[in-house]
């Protein structure tokens, strides 16, 4: 070899290869967002883009404590290799958690994943040939539509309203779609406090999926990572509640608990349960044995219950404060939805703005959001913006809201001066990065 060779000779050897990547890989973009999410993570911007869950509200001393005790008693199990469905206790622990929301399942059709975003990845992995349909709703978590991607879906997005995803253009689209001939695989839905939207499906139209889907024979991916974080009364009744065999159900303790553990699970029929243990070995050997103790034994030790209705009582004063301050500052012509659980409030911008184009200008007044086409797969979204309320403190909420309403004013007043459409700035959201969680 000579070692004269320059770095440019070696580059271009990289350029060979990276020629090579297999087709899915262009699926993988990185988010020319993320350089502007580098300013906006500066303290004096107040981020509402952000879906980062508020755990310094945990009893921190007290995890701290019960992980040095898992090491020091169980060491020998929490750092060993564990099985590829997951510690069994913990999956039994998993159950009662989910028969909160009318589930009643056995541990063995649960499989542990990391986070509920590898469930989706092993899902998308099992049923997508390049080219398959999956079904989502308009707008939908921009993580999914970045599996999606990476598996060469193709996304089609079902309509919805303040009451969740609309049976009847379900039904339509499902139509449509088989008439003309396409390989139909799975609805990927989030029923409760979706993200982006903040919308819930409500009851009734619960029973309408669910009969549509079975009647098509179609696959429901129920992603439920809120579910037990509304506001008002009891949790809704899953999807999965009503029908086991026509549902997989995505959980997660990355909102209930900490994100930090990585600790979700899918709850799945026999057939697709044993697929996705394997698709766990294949991409992962088994899950992290001490994640999964951990959270065992802080579901066993802790009131995790109460835990959860603090996370509620948190969340439910910064929606108030992200409402009320909307409700008193936004300049006419903008709507939102107001969610009665989870993160996040979608807002629909007055005609002619786009939410991209904005987001440097409101950066550059030191509040950030997510613009709303990251949320879906075909380009539309851009007259959206997604606001999350689940990190900043109330009075940061109010103060973004202040600085965000500003900005629009202007924008408003640039588009009756020179007319509708200021040029986007060239920002998209392909893939999500902790911030856009
Ligand atoms: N699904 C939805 C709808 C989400 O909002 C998120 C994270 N924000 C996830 C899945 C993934 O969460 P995790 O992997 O932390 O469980």
């Amino acid at each position: 070899m000579d070692h004269g060779q320059t770095a440019a000779t070696q580059g271009s050897r990289i350029d060979a290869y990276v020629d090579r990547y297999a087709a899915r890989a262009t699926g993988m973009v990185a988010s020319e967002i993320r350089a502007l999410f580098a300013v906006a993570s500066r303290p004096e911007v107040v981020s509402l883009a952000g879906g980062m869950p508020y755990v310094t509200a945990l009893p921190l001393d007290v995890v701290g404590e019960l992980v040095a005790d898992l090491v020091a008693r169980r060491g020998p199990v929490a750092l060993q290799y564990g099985s590829g469905q997951g510690d069994p206790h913990l999956r039994e622990q998993i159950c009662e958690v989910m028969r909160l929301e009318g589930i009643d399942a056995g541990s063995d059709d649960v499989v542990v994943t990391v986070g509920s975003q590898q469930a989706l990845d092993l899902i998308t992995r099992i049923f997508i040939d390049p080219g398959d349909v999956v079904l989502a709703e308009g707008p939908s978590y921009v993580g999914a539509l970045g599996t999606f991607a990476a598996y060469q879906a193709s996304v089609v997005h079902i309509a919805m309203d303040d009451q969740g995803l609309v049976p009847a253009d379900l039904a339509e689209t499902i139509a449509r779609l088989e008439r003309a001939g396409r390989r139909l695989k799975f609805l990927y839905t989030i029923p409760s406090f979706q993200n982006p939207a903040g919308v819930t499906l409500n009851l009734a139209r619960r029973r309408e999926v669910l009969e549509i889907c079975q009647r098509a024979g179609l696959l429901v991916v129920e992603d439920n990572p809120y579910g037990l974080l509304g506001f008002d009364g009891e949790p809704m009744r899953a999807l999965r509640a009503d029908d086991p065999e026509g549902v997989v159900y995505l959980g997660s303790f990355s909102k209930t608990l900490a994100p930090g553990f990585r600790v979700g699970w899918a709850l799945a029929p026999h057939a697709v349960r044993d697929k996705l243990v394997l698709a766990m070995e294949s991409a992962v050997l088994s899950h992290s044995s001490f994640s999964q103790l951990a959270v065992g034994q802080y579901l066993a030790t802790q009131p995790w219950r109460e835990q959860i209705k603090t996370f509620r009582e948190l969340y439910r004063e910064r929606r108030d404060a992200m409402l009320t301050s909307l409700e008193a500052l936004m300049p006419p012509g903008c709507t939102w939805t107001r969610p009665a659980g989870g993160f996040f409030v979608w807002m629909t911008l007055p005609e002619g703005l786009d939410s991209k184009a904005i987001l440097p200008r409101a950066v550059a007044e030191r509040v950030a959001f997510v613009p709303g086409t990251g949320f879906y797969a075909d380009a539309q979204g851009a007259g959206n913006m997604r606001l999350s309320y689940c990190y900043p403190q109330p009075d940061r909420i109010r103060e973004g809201v202040r600085r965000l309403s500003g900005v629009i004013e202007q924008e408003i007043r640039l588009r009756d001066t020179f007319g509708t459409g200021s040029a986007p700035d060239h920002i998209g959201v392909d893939t999500p990065g902790p911030d856009l969680a």
